[in-house]
């Protein structure tokens, strides 16, 4: 992208204009949220404004307008994956919520004593916890597929993990502290040789990279639309038609009911079924929206742009003295994790926030991969297509001055 490019999509997201304690802000938490466009934030204006009714089985206009517009989201998002059908879409608040869904659903549906569950040592704690609470609900086993000291699955560990007890493979796409890409098609198919199926956490993906998700032949791909310039409270639950007619209903009430009685209830067609309660038919529409904003400029596009601004960042960050970057990965997207000698990363962050730059510190909510690397956390930069070289470069010049400081 052209710097007239990359200028005008930055003239598109308001909150860039601020100022953070009267320096202009530099943004670099894209891993954890991303900002919203202009036309984004419309979108959910217009909601509210003109088309605010309860959906699903209104008579009057406004609710019947509100369903169209929910319905023709969950069919651009089912496109935009490249799901078979739109009935596989399933909506939810987010990754977290659509893992704990199947966790809940799969664990009642297939899930004996003795049964195991794989994922892998860098898993965020929504890919692990539900995880452990249905071993401990059900009496399963975690396995853990290990690393290296790049930050890439060892697959061939990963293989010999796999066994007739074992009922799911959960494996993030992209890794939010190393950035590693897993090579989530090849772990698919490796599962899928044993009938075992395969849940992709999305979360850090769908932002970064073309995804399809009949190509990779996932059983289950998840994501939230906070971190590709979606609001916050809305987010994906794709599952292949096959097991979403399998697995039972995860919470019950309105919506995801046929008929109700007191004796007996049964439930409704996909993908009601898995939508108890009033949905977020306003997150929805501006979910599609977000994406449609990524699509006009193109993912391709996108992907290698951030590439460069990745690969420029990381040539600069080597120039500090005891600069250790946590996650070299042959394969990476726009996530720098590092440490500079013994300097706490809590510090770097506080000191790099006077001076207007947003960024990471911390265990990333990935304590057990942080505790495994014997470090107190990482420092993170990510990156997204409206940030500049510019930005990488105030970054740097504040960075060296903060571990000036700070050593
Ligand atoms: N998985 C990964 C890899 C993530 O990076 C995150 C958030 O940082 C999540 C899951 C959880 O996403 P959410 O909090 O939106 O449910």
């Amino acid at each position: 992208m052209n710097p007239a490019e990359i200028e005008n999509i930055r003239s598109q997201f308001p909150i860039l204009a601020e100022k953070i304690y009267n320096k202009p802000l530099i943004y670099f938490d894209n891993a954890a949220t991303t900002q919203k466009p202009q036309a984004v934030l419309d979108k959910i204006n217009y909601g509210y404004k003109h088309l605010n009714a309860n959906i699903h089985r209104g008579v009057h206009y406004l609710s019947q307008q509100a369903t169209e517009a929910h319905e023709a989201a969950r069919k651009f998002i089912a496109e935009y994956i490249n799901a078979s059908s739109s009935d596989e879409i399933i909506f939810t608040r987010g990754t977290t919520e659509a893992i704990n869904l199947v966790a809940f659903s799969l664990g009642e549906c297939t899930c004996q004593e003795g049964d195991e569950i794989v994922i892998s040592a860098m898993e965020h704690h929504s890919n692990i916890v539900p995880w452990q609470m249905l071993c401990e609900r059900k009496g399963l086993k975690l396995h853990i597929i290990p690393i290296n000291e790049k930050g890439e699955l060892l697959l061939d560990e990963y293989e010999k993990l796999l066994t007739e007890r074992t009922k799911l493979v959960a494996v993030t796409h992209v890794s939010n502290v190393f950035g590693t890409v897993n090579p989530v098609k090849e772990i698919i198919a490796t599962a899928h040789v044993k009938n075992i199926p395969v849940l992709i956490d999305g979360a850090q993906a769908l932002p970064h990279l073309k995804i399809d998700v009949q190509d990779l032949d996932a059983d289950f791909y998840v994501f939230s639309g906070h971190k590709v310039y979606a609001p916050t409270g809305i987010g994906v639950f794709y599952g292949k038609r096959a097991w979403l007619e399998k697995l039972p209903p995860y919470q019950g009430g309105g919506e995801m009911i046929q008929n109700v009685s007191f004796e007996k209830t049964t439930y409704n067609e996909l993908p009601f079924k898995f939508e108890a309660g009033t949905p977020d038919y306003i997150g929805s529409t501006a979910l599609a929206e977000a994406l449609k904003y990524v699509q006009n400029i193109g993912i391709e596009k996108i992907a290698d742009y951030e590439h460069e601004l990745t690969e420029y960042a990381t040539k600069r960050l080597l120039e500090i003295d005891g600069m250790r970057i946590i996650g070299t990965a042959d394969h990476k997207s726009s996530v720098i994790s590092f440490l500079v000698g013994e300097i706490h990363p809590y510090d770097i962050g506080m000191l790099l926030d006077k001076l207007g730059i947003a960024v990471r510190t911390g265990h990333h909510c990935a304590q057990p991969l942080i505790d495994q690397l014997g470090i107190p956390g990482t420092v993170r930069a990510s990156f997204a297509f409206y940030n500049t070289k510019e930005e990488i470069d105030t970054f740097i010049e504040a960075l060296k001055k903060v571990v000036a400081m700070l050593s």
